[in-house]
Parts: structure tokens; C-alpha cells; sequence
């Protein structure tokens, strides 16, 4: 508690904006970080905190918040500030009260996203590296996206995963898929658009008014359908969404075999951050993307 007030009065000197008479609560829902909703006349905020050593993971999510603001396609909470206070580093950003992503809204965002989507970028990968959950995202740029794709993403957890103690079939038949998965591109280009990057229901929500918000993103320049492919690994995405994402901007039918492709990357990820709870399920995907090679 003491550290939160002293945080307070640093705020207070940051930004310039009194915080007298304040209020302070706590916020749940996070996985990684704690929350706080700091409210005083004319000020409401979201506060994440975590230990000082992490302090780039909110430097980048603030260039996300920004990038993803810049665009303006879908709206995301502003950035208030970001920094360091005696052992913690944190994240102010503006609070909004978030509701369900249902009917209209669903259907609003699924447009939103596809016209973020369709934003042309120069490159795949990004100005900085992030972090997906507590993991490093390496963002090096590469003109060639299967390239990326291989190295930066999957390749790069299946390292991870070595270093865990998981060997064996996993990376024999990674390797395979890692030299193989070029074929999974025979007619298909993909161009480079800003993700979210870490699109499940839990970082979509809507405001009082049904507009939707998108927060906690880990962006890159990638390929869109990485974007779509984790709205349906973990749920909470509606039929209405899908149908307004297609209209605006029709997926390509090669999708719907890319998108495990594509989800392994989380699967692997969620792996190495939670454990052994996954490996069936890797190495199955794994079985199932060689098996649609042959
Ligand atoms: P973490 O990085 O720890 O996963 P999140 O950014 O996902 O944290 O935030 C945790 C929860 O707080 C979210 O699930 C959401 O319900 C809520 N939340 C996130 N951003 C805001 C915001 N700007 N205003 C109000 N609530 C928010």
C-alpha cells in the first residue's frame, strides 16, 4: 500500500494533474501484471504495475497502444503515461468501463479489424521486440513472411521449449514442420498488416456506448489471418464478428488450414509459460499440419 500512495504522488508530479482526495481500488482480471483504477475530479485511470525489471514489456505495450490509436480503426484505451517508481514500473492509461462484445458491437468490430487489417505495412515484424504473456516476441524485420513466421515465431518457441527439457518428438517433428511449412504458402502472399497479437476474448471488450475496445496487445506486422486465428483458439468471438471480418475483407480459403499454423505459436507459448498441460496438444497440431503437407 505504501508503495501505491508513493506511486500516487508520483503520478501526481508526472503528469501535472492534481490526484487530491483520490480514490484507489483494485482491479481484477489480469494475468500477468497488477491492476488498480485510480479515480479523482476529472480523473479516471487504469494502473498497471508490475516489478521495475520489466519495464520495456510496458514501454512496448504503450507503442502498441499508440500505433493501434495512430490507425484509428478500432479504439483502445489512451496512454496516460508509463515509467518507473522506486521497485515497480507501470502503465496509466485511460479507464474505461468494459462490457460484453455481443450483436452490434460484435459486428462493428469484426469491421474494425478488418479495416486495421487492411492497412498496408512496409515490412513483417516490427520497430521493437514485445513480449506475448511473460514471453520474449522477437520482431526483427524480415521482407519474407514465411521466413519470419519460422524464425521469429515458431522456431523461436520451439527453442524456448527445448530449454524447458521438452525434446524428443516435439522438436524432431517441429524441425520437419519448420522446413516444410513453405508449402503452405504455395498460393498465397500474405501482406503485412498491424496485429493486435494477442487477440483473444479476454483483450476485446465494449464500451458503455457498444463501441468496441481492444486492449493488452503484443503488435507486429504479420500476416491478418495470425490476428483471426486466435479469436477462435480460446472462444468468445460471435458469429456476427465473422460475418462482418469476411464482408469487409474475405479470408482466403487456404485459412483454414493455416490457422493452426498459426495458433501452434500460442499453444507452444502457453507450453513454456504453463507447462506440461499442452504438450498433447502441440504435438498433435504439429501431427495435423505435416499430415496436410503430404
Ligand atoms: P494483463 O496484462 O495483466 O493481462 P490486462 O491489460 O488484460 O492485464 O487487464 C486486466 C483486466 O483489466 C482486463 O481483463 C480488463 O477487464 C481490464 N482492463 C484492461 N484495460 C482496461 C482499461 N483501460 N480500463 C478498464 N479496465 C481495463
Amino acid at each position: 500500500m505504501a508503495a501505491l500512495q508513493h506511486l500516487v504522488s508520483h503520478l501526481e508530479i508526472q503528469t501535472g494533474q492534481s490526484l487530491h482526495n483520490h480514490r484507489l481500488s483494485s482491479v481484477g482480471g489480469g494475468d500477468i501484471n497488477s491492476a488498480y483504477r485510480l479515480q479523482a475530479a476529472n480523473i479516471d485511470w487504469f494502473i498497471k504495475l508490475n516489478r521495475a525489471d520489466l519495464a520495456e514489456m510496458f514501454l512496448a505495450e504503450a507503442a502498441s497502444l499508440r500505433e493501434l490509436a495512430d490507425i484509428g480503426a478500432v479504439r483502445v484505451p489512451k496512454v496516460i503515461c508509463f515509467g518507473e517508481c522506486q521497485q515497480h514500473t507501470y502503465l496509466v492509461l485511460e479507464f474505461i468501463e468494459l462490457g460484453a462484445l455481443q450483436g452490434r458491437s460484435a459486428s462493428l468490430f469484426g469491421q474494425q479489424l478488418a479495416l486495421l487489417h487492411q492497412n498496408p505495412q512496409a515490412y513483417f515484424g516490427w520497430s521493437i521486440d514485445n513480449t506475448i504473456g511473460s514471453t520474449p516476441q522477437h520482431n526483427g524485420r524480415h521482407d519474407d513472411w514465411i521466413s519470419f513466421w519460422r524464425q521469429q515465431r515458431l522456431g523461436k518457441q520451439l527453442q524456448f521449449a527445448a530449454a524447458n527439457g521438452y525434446r524428443g518428438s516435439l522438436q524432431t517433428q517441429g524441425e520437419k514442420l519448420l522446413e516444410k511449412m513453405g508449402g503452405f504458402f504455395s498460393d498465397y502472399r500474405p501482406h503485412p498488416s498491424l496485429l493486435h497479437g494477442d487477440l483473444w476474448g479476454g483483450n476485446a471488450a465494449a464500451d458503455k456506448q457498444g463501441q468496441p475496445i481492444i486492449f493488452d496487445p503484443a503488435c507486429y506486422y504479420g500476416d491478418r489471418e495470425a490476428d483471426l486465428a486466435m479469436t477462435e483458439l480460446f472462444g468468445g468471438f460471435s458469429r456476427d464478428f465473422y460475418a462482418a471480418y469476411q464482408a469487409t475483407y474475405p479470408l482466403d480459403s487456404g485459412y483454414k488450414t493455416r490457422k493452426t499454423l498459426y495458433n501452434l505459436y500460442h499453444i507452444l507459448n502457453h507450453l513454456n509459460l504453463f507447462g506440461s498441460g499442452y504438450l498433447n496438444q502441440a504435438n498433435s497440431m504439429i501431427g495435423q499440419l505435416l499430415a496436410a503437407l503430404n
